[in-house]
């Protein structure tokens, strides 16, 4: 018996207006599309209808940027982000561990920008809680771990303890370490022993997070690495085993040997499981003064912050990378560093011949004006989160301190580029921003703070419409990852992978943060229902 979705608003994602009609779905496939009504799948025992109503059906949604193992660790942990004070945030900790028997404590999401004086969190406030449990909390950007005596104990960090390269052990007048690791460097310090988990366990955090992208209707993410943890082995098993529910392109740090990562991209090509490039960072981000700036900071004369890999080292990479056919997909925030992504992008295209290698950019948190058709010249594709540019309110965002007047018309863009013919694809970060597509979506069409202003929207010229925003959420994602003959459209003959919204998504932009998903379609199987 084959499923048909019936709806008054289907929404493919092939350029065309929302639509009535039917979707028939066959084993893993979408069978077919029809357009208005039709008696062939009435009172017929080869079809189960489901009547969707007026509520949007879509292709399954992607998140094109995601951390997959911290994210799963986030979805069966605790998150407190939602916290007034540092103790507040330990004593919620201990609330959800105090009945558990784990042996590391792990939390997400604390902002110490969200507690008084802007204080940084110390190792006292855990161990009154957790006098011999070790404990490890990431900041909300995954920047930075709160850690308490007991952790550093274990993973032998004192006083003697020289700061890791690119990494900040803070210390006390006297030299002691006070619980707080910065960057990457020092967080690896604790997080090799914090995260090391059973095979079984990794598969059933996995699992964990595959439910909850299934209450939101995305069937696809690309993980990219962070603190070098990818876990595609994990995913394997799973694919193996028929238990990975969720396709997952991914793409592991670029310092791998080229030859490693040559071998990952032909043993990981399948439709649920693909490598589809090597990650890196060229920067930190405007806000925390660590983006690379094209410009100096408008508060701090002469100062640019600085690339975290030098300009011939990028180019020589990305060149020898591209001739393997790798991708690469480059975290750039500040525009100096996005402008070294797209020279070292152009490079290799001039030195190579053109290849169908679809490298990308992440984040492009400030742009530069002279580098916004670069990105369709360079056929490079840009990877915004439209949840990245939230602040309590505008009147505190830190970025107008930062930039002049002129250059904040190219802070978080997104439309800029896609009118100037760039391929752009949205994400979330999750974890450090919630798996919520449509708080993506919300934000991308209207570019609210989180008290819900400006009413007209930040820099209103960058706002999308819902269609392009469900599109740069599906077909587009789709050809980043090499998949858009496969999915990311509702076209006879691609995957099912399916999204139906609670409701007609297009009707009120206002009422677009109470949608929530419906149901979702996973290769053809319900993996998500709460249609009754
Ligand atoms: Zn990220």
């Amino acid at each position: 018996m084959n499923l048909v979705l019936k709806s008054t608003c289907i929404y493919d994602s092939t350029g065309a207006e929302p639509f009535g009609g039917y979707i028939e779905l066959e084993g893993d496939k979408i069978k077919a599309v029809t357009k208005g009504e039709t008696k062939k799948y009435e009172d017929n025992a080869n079809y189960q209808v489901m009547d969707c109503g007026d509520r949007t059906v879509t292709a399954g949604l992607c998140d094109s940027h995601i951390h997959l193992f911290l994210g799963s660790m986030n979805a069966a942990t605790v998150n407190v982000f939602y916290t007034a004070t540092e103790e507040e945030a330990a004593e919620r900790i201990y609330d959800f561990y105090k009945d558990r028997d784990d042996e590391w404590a792990i939390a997400f999401g604390w902002s110490h920008y969200r507690w008084p004086d802007e204080k940084l969190p110390r190792k006292e406030s855990l161990d009154r809680f957790f006098p011999d449990q070790p404990v490890i909390a990431f900041n909300d950007e995954l920047h930075a771990v709160w850690v308490n005596s007991k952790t550093l104990q274990l993973c032998g960090i004192d006083k003697n303890t020289p700061d890791p390269a690119g990494g900040t052990i803070q210390r006390d007048e006297s030299g002691e370490p006070t619980g707080f690791l910065l960057e990457q460097p020092a967080m690896e310090m604790v997080t090799k022993q914090a995260l090391q988990v059973s095979p079984q366990k990794e598969e059933e955090l996995i699992e964990t997070f595959m439910k909850v992208a299934h209450s939101r209707g995305v069937t696809s993410v690309g993980a990219v690495h962070v603190l070098k943890i990818m876990k595609h082995e994990a995913c394997k098993r799973l694919e193996d085993k028929d238990r990975l529910k969720i396709r997952v392109f991914f793409a592991p740090h670029m310092e791998m040997e080229t030859a490693q990562l040559v071998e990952l991209k032909k043993s990981y090509n399948s439709d649920k499981l693909k490598f589809i490039g090597a990650k890196g960072f060229l920067d930190g981000t405007p806000l925390g003064y660590t983006g690379y700036l094209v410009e100096e900071y408008a508060d701090r004369p002469g100062f640019v912050s600085e690339p975290l890999v030098s300009r011939e080292w990028l180019k020589e990479r990305c060149r020898e990378l591209y001739e393997n056919g790798i991708a690469m997909r480059l975290h750039a925030c500040g525009d100096g560093a996005v402008r070294m992504a797209l020279d070292a992008f152009e490079n290799a295209r001039k030195a190579c011949g053109e290849k169908d290698v679809r490298n990308t950019i992440e984040h492009i948190e400030v742009l530069h004006k002279d580098d916004v058709k670069r990105f369709a010249e360079t056929k490079t594709i840009a990877s915004i989160q439209p949840c990245h540019i939230l602040m309590e309110s505008l009147e505190s965002h830190p970025i107008f301190s930062m930039l002049t007047e002129e250059r904040i018309k190219l802070a978080w863009p997104g439309k800029t580029l896609a009118e100037n013919g760039a391929k752009v694809v949205f994400g979330t970060d999750y974890p450090i921003v919630d798996l919520d597509p449509i708080d993506t979506i919300y934000r991308a069409v209207k570019r609210r703070m989180e008290d819900d202003r400006p009413q007209d929207g930040w820099n209103p010229q960058e706002k999308f419409t819902i269609g392009e925003a469900i599109v740069h959420s599906t077909i587009d994602p789709a050809y980043m990852m090499g998949m858009e003959d496969k999915i990311g459209s509702l076209e006879a003959g691609k995957l099912a992978d399916i999204n139906v919204f609670s409701k007609n998504i297009f009707e009120s932009e206002e009422d677009i943060p109470s949608v929530k998903t419906d149901l979702t379609v996973f290769n053809g199987e319900i993996v998500y229902n709460n249609l009754r």
